[in-house]
C-alpha cells in the first residue's frame, strides 16, 4: 500500500515526466477510481491544460492544472503511475489515462481500484475538511511532541492516524518503531520527552531513506525490520524470531528482545 515514501516518489516521477506538456485528452478506463466528477467532466475540464506543478501532503499527490484547479491521486491499495512514451503499451490494469500532445501518456495503474482521482479547487481547504494532520516528513519536534503528549493509546495507533499526522502507514510504522526500539502497543501517554525526541527522529529517517532509495525493497537496508516482516521473520540485530500482535487493526510485527516495553 503506497505510504509517504511511495507518494513523494511517485511525485518526483510525475515531476520528471510529465509536467508543462498539453492534455490532449483523458482517456477513463473505469469510472470507478473517479470521485465527484464524472469521465466527460473530467476530460472536458483538463483538456488544453498543462500539469504545472504537484505538492503532496501525507498520502495525497495534487498536480495543479490552472489557477484554481488540482488533480487529486490517493494510491488506494495498489496504486501507481506510468509514463509512456509513443510506442508503448498502457498496462492493462490502467484506470486513467492522460494523452498530451505528442502522444506521449501518464497512466494511474490500480490493480485493486481502491484508488482515488478527484478535481478539486484549494487544497488548503480540501486538508482542513478531510481534517488531515501535518504531514510526517515536514512535521517539527515540538508539534510532534505536542501531538502525543494530548493522545491517549497505543503509539502505533497515534502514528497510523492520518487525522494526527499524515503519510504513515503499517510498513512504515514498524519501521519506524523498530529503529526507535519501541514495542508498538507502547502507551504514548507514558513516553519521556526523550522517548518522543528518539521516535521523531526514527521517523524522519526512515522516511527520508526510503525515498532516497525511491522506495525499492530490493536496496532497502537489510538492517531494516521491511525486508524480514512477517511469519518465520527473523529479527534482522539479534537473530530472535519476530513476534505480531493486531493494533489498530493492523498487524504489527516486531522483535520483544530489541523493541523494550516502556
Ligand atoms: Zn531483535
Amino acid at each position: 500500500m503506497p505510504e509517504l515514501p511511495e507518494v513523494e516518489t511517485f511525485k518526483q516521477y510525475l515531476d520528471s515526466t510529465a509536467l508543462r506538456q498539453k492534455i490532449t485528452d483523458v482517456e477513463v478506463r473505469d469510472a470507478y477510481v473517479l470521485k465527484r466528477v464524472s469521465a466527460r467532466g473530467l476530460a472536458r475540464r483538463l483538456k488544453g491544460l498543462r500539469f504545472e506543478n504537484s505538492r503532496r501532503h501525507g498520502k495525497h499527490l495534487f498536480v495543479r492544472t490552472g489557477n484554481e484547479l488540482w488533480l487529486r491521486l490517493h494510491f488506494g491499495m495498489t496504486g501507481s503511475l506510468e509514463y509512456l512514451d509513443q510506442d508503448q503499451v498502457a498496462p492493462k490494469t490502467a484506470r486513467v489515462i492522460f494523452h498530451f500532445v505528442g502522444n506521449s501518456e501518464l497512466a494511474f495503474d490500480d490493480q485493486r481500484k481502491f484508488g482515488e482521482i478527484e478535481l478539486i479547487e484549494d487544497v488548503d481547504e480540501f486538508l482542513r475538511a478531510r481534517g488531515l494532520g501535518p504531514d510526517a516528513l515536514t512535521i517539527g519536534l515540538l508539534q510532534f511532541k505536542a501531538i502525543f503528549g494530548k493522545h491517549r493509546g497505543a503509539v502505533k495507533a497515534i502514528l497510523l492516524n492520518q487525522q494526527l499526522i499524515a503519510g504513515i502507514g503499517n510498513l512504515y510504522a514498524d519501521e519506524i518503531l523498530f529503529r526507535a526500539r519501541m514495542q508498538p502497543a507502547t502507551e504514548a501517554t507514558r513516553m519521556s520527552s526523550e522517548d518522543l525526541r528518539r521516535l521523531f527522529h526514527a521517523t524522519r529517517y526512515v522516511l527520508e531513506k526510503a525515498i532516497a532509495l525511491k522506495t525499492d525493497f530490493n536496496r532497502l537496508p537489510k538492517s531494516w525490520l521491511l525486508t524480514h516482516r512477517g511469519k518465520a521473520g527473523r529479527c534482522p540485530r539479534c537473530g530472535r524470531a519476530l513476534k505480531s500482535a493486531t493494533i489498530g487493526g493492523r498487524t504489527s510485527w516486531f522483535c520483544a528482545y530489541c523493541q523494550k516495553p516502556i
